[in-house]
């Protein structure tokens, strides 16, 4: 290359970390803004009375190929800050569906063959559904809620598995939740490569795990960072080069929220602003619960719905396994939005209830935070139209909200901005 390009990228949650780390890689002249203080976005730590805490619990997969990669490529040791273990989804009473390593259909097969929890006839027309699945190369009638699709599903799996995944992975009730979106997660978590549906629970703040270390490479490869700086405007300079609150740039990536996006490219670009702005969300709430003394018997606790009953949690983790404070735990409320029209008092009370009912022991567990993400994902609905990553020329969007085949995700977010970086060129002589 012989001149490098002037490149701004808006925003420095994960998507604009890896659209940065990427056009540097590429020898552009990178300029980061970030309206915050600190990187990282949704996934980033603050500290709560002397204690560094998540904004909110998050896992990855073995699947998240590209986040991997790019938390290597910026220095991370992955084996260290992130324990891998088989796909586990094990409740208080030890029941549940546990795969074994290997090949990844057969581990499924072998894992539900031997989840003897539930009956064998459903069981078996689990395998069939996912034959079938398969058959049809993952795909439905794009109309299907995931509570469609799995009308045929016995109660017992549906409880148990895909109902947890669901909320899990697309962060969306069933009821309301994409079928086709959560078919494209399960063909590449459970049955593309050995080892993509493992799951991969951090064991160091989320900081440590991409935020700090991407900050730190990019100022050592000559990146500038604008901390503090909401971007105001956009606006076009010539046909080649816009300016960031003033500043020209031969190329704009836009790494902000999809609210953000849309306040910025309203004057450029209406239609796509529409789209933008036109998201529902979810929330999601994490609740660090301290418990002195108590161990799990694994890092990962499920709690799935009985009887079309279900418990606010439906994830716990025991962070004294993965590398915190032993005693201390987080339950996940994903999709949350009933339990937040409640309130954070409701919410307590319904989070203890639930411990008590698990674990049987109420008085030795106390709440220390409560963090809710009132915006934590896109509500992941059926035909959802999502705004497209190249609206206008020498300007990309990168986030979990672009058009792609995947829920709100971490991996989501780090494919946008790699794909926003590569999509630079250079302006036609
Ligand atoms: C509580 C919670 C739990 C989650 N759990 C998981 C999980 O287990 N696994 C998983 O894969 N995903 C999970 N997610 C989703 C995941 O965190 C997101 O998909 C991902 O962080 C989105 O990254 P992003 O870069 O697209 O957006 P963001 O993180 O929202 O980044 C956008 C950035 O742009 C900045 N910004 C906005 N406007 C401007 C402006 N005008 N100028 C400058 N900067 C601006 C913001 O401050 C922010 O830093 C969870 C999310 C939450 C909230």
């Amino acid at each position: 290359m012989t001149q490098p390009l002037r490149v701004a990228v808006v925003g420095a949650g994960w998507a604009g970390l890896a659209a940065a780390v990427e056009a540097t890689d590429q020898g552009h002249a990178v300029s980061l803004y970030e309206m915050a203080h600190h990187p990282g976005g949704r996934a980033r730590s603050a500290s709560h009375k002397e204690r560094l805490l998540d904004n909110g619990q998050h896992i990855l997969i073995g699947a998240y190929r590209d986040t991997l990669a790019l938390m290597q490529r910026v220095g991370v040791d992955t084996a260290a800050v992130l324990h891998r273990q088989a796909l586990a989804l094990v409740a208080p009473d030890g029941s549940g569906l546990r795969l074994p390593c290997g090949h990844a259909a057969l581990s499924f097969v072998r894992g539900v063959l031997a989840w003897s929890d539930v009956p064998l006839a459903d069981r078996l027309k689990l395998l069939s559904l996912a034959v079938r699945w398969r058959w049809q190369g993952f795909r439905c009638d794009p109309s299907l809620t995931v509570a469609e699709l799995a009308r045929s599903c016995p109660a017992s799996v549906f409880e148990q598995l895909l109902d947890p995944l669901c909320v899990a992975a697309l962060n969306t009730p069933a009821n309301r939740a994409s079928a086709q979106v959560l078919l494209t997660v399960l063909r590449d978590a459970l049955f593309s490569a050995p080892g993509a549906a493992d799951l991969l629970l951090p064991r160091a703040p989320l900081d440590a795990l991409l935020p700090q270390p991407a900050l730190t490479w990019l100022l050592q490869h000559g990146a500038r960072w604008q901390a503090g700086h909401r971007v105001q405007q956009l606006q076009r300079h010539t046909d080649h080069v816009w300016l960031v609150d003033g500043t020209p740039f031969d190329h704009v990536v836009l790494a902000c929220t999809a609210a953000e996006a849309a306040r910025l490219l309203a004057p450029w670009a209406p239609a796509w602003a529409a789209t933008a702005a036109g998201f529902c969300y979810e929330p999601i709430v994490t609740v660090w619960v301290q418990a002195p003394g108590m161990r799990w018997p694994q890092p990962m606790t499920s709690f799935p719905a009985r009887n079309g009953v279900a418990a606010p949690a439906q994830f716990g983790f025991d962070l004294g396994q993965l590398g915190g404070e032993a005693g201390l735990f987080t339950l996940v409320i994903s999709g949350a939005r009933a339990w937040t029209e409640q309130g954070q008092s409701t919410i307590v009370k319904a989070v203890l209830q639930q411990w008590a009912a698990a674990f049987g022991t109420a008085e030795s567990a106390s709440v220390l935070a409560v963090r809710t993400e009132k915006r934590a994902t896109f509500a992941c609905l059926p035909q959802l139209p999502r705004p497209s990553a190249q609206p206008l020329p020498h300007l990309s969007v990168a986030g979990d909200h672009v058009q792609g085949p995947y829920p709100a995700t971490l991996e989501g977010a780090v494919r946008s901005g790699l794909s926003a970086a590569r999509s630079i060129a250079r302006p036609q002589a």
